[in-house]
């Protein structure tokens, strides 16, 4: 693990510290970049950047060369495009909805068209704006969530004045099981992807998200969207994850209690102790994104060691079970880990019955943040 900060006591008095390393961010990057080296490397920022801060994290992939960034509404391109340089393209995965054609032109933003019916509107305004505008045009390979069926593709072909007043950039589709490498819905989506892309000679073909990149090059094509491996969760299900750790969370300890055996704990009462327990109440709960499913079943981390989490996720708080350590390690104010060297994104998320992107995109805003810039990482010790 490249984030060598180690925090053990809550400086600054905040709940809890949310540790962003930028450096391992860029690293990321360069790596699935340097994966297909003929493939033009985009980078998904929707939701915020997976909730580590789209205005912070889309600059650093930029330095890094990416030029190709992807948002899931018109109002993250927005956004986006006002911390952005004007030769980075966006692209609006969720595409047009009616009503937002002028900003979406206007900010320079490029839908990824959907459906026939996006297509018509985008048309239309292009034709009142006597221009041509750009779209990526998404064809649906079997995911049925986004996208035009390749029946609807063909109504192009016989119809092309549907495409009047747009220049298609590319062609894309979403792989549905990208992370089970073994998947038969891989082969075929990509079976589909390929005869669909040959109605449109002229147009690159924008396929791999992370999982994606990781079956291989057949899945590479021109340009590949990753979100989740930049932000260092794993790519594949079936595989160690190769990616470098973005993201460490540390929580701090509000309160420490020694009960008797037979003693209930939080909400509910699931939790009756057995014998005398040290508790441990930490600063966080499901509002800053430690789902409730982890009652009773997930842990926090203090030099390696789990302190299991004992009773129910609270709204703000959550009681460890501290009796592990020796007495008196845990005091007000000490930090815990969440999510760090000892307990990975992956290990919370199946705790929590979910997965990292859930974790990562539900991580609360009462969190202080810090960044680790690029060049400072692995150079920074704010321990202490
Ligand atoms: C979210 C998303 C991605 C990124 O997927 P990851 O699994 O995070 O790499 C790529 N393409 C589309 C269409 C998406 O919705």
């Amino acid at each position: 693990m490249d984030m060598t900060i180690s925090r053990q006591k809550a400086s600054g008095g905040a709940s809890g510290y949310l540790t962003i390393d930028l450096g391992a961010l860029r690293d990321n990057y360069l790596k699935l970049r340097a994966m297909a080296p003929n493939a033009v490397t985009g980078a998904v920022v929707k939701a915020n950047a997976y909730g580590l801060g789209a205005e912070v994290v889309a600059p650093v992939l930029y330095d890094a060369g990416c030029r190709h960034f992807f948002v899931a509404h018109i109002d993250e391109g927005i956004a986006l495009r006002h911390r952005i340089r004007g030769d980075a393209d966006i692209f609006v995965l969720n595409g047009l909805q009616p009503g937002n054609e002028a900003s979406c032109a206007a900010m320079s933003l490029t839908p990824v068209i959907n459906s026939l019916e996006q297509l018509a509107q985008w048309s239309a305004y292009a034709k009142t704006l006597g221009k041509t505008l750009r779209a990526a045009l998404q064809i649906d390979t079997g995911m049925s969530r986004l996208g035009m069926a390749p029946s609807e593709i063909e109504a192009l072909q016989t119809s092309p004045e549907l495409l009047d007043g747009i220049r298609i950039v590319f062609v894309m589709s979403h792989l549905a099981c990208a992370d089970e490498p073994d998947h038969a819905a891989n082969g075929s989506q990509l079976m589909v992807m390929r005869e669909a892309s040959l109605l449109f000679p002229d147009a690159p073909v924008c396929f791999a998200n992370s999982g994606g990149i990781f079956l291989g090059a057949d899945y590479h094509n021109a340009v590949m969207r990753p979100g989740i491996a930049l932000y260092g969760g794993a790519p594949s299900s079936a595989r160690p994850n190769p990616m470098k750790p973005v993201v460490r969370l540390d929580v701090a300890v509000v309160q420490t209690r020694t009960v008797p055996a037979d003693t209930l704990v939080g909400y509910g009462g699931t939790l009756r102790t057995s014998t005398e327990t040290r508790l441990a109440t930490i600063a966080a709960g499901y509002a800053d994104g430690l789902p409730r499913a982890l009652s009773n079943r997930g842990a926090a981390y203090f030099n390696g060691v789990r302190l299991p989490i004992a009773g129910r996720v609270s709204m703000d708080s959550i009681s460890i079970d501290i009796s592990a350590l020796p007495e008196g390690t845990l005091t007000h104010g000490s930090l815990v880990q969440i999510i760090g060297p000892d307990q990975s994104l992956e290990e919370i998320a199946r705790d929590a019955d979910t997965i990292a992107y859930e974790i990562l995109t539900g991580l609360g805003q009462r969190y202080s943040r810090t960044y680790i810039q690029p060049e400072q990482a692995g150079a920074t010790d704010r321990g202490e």
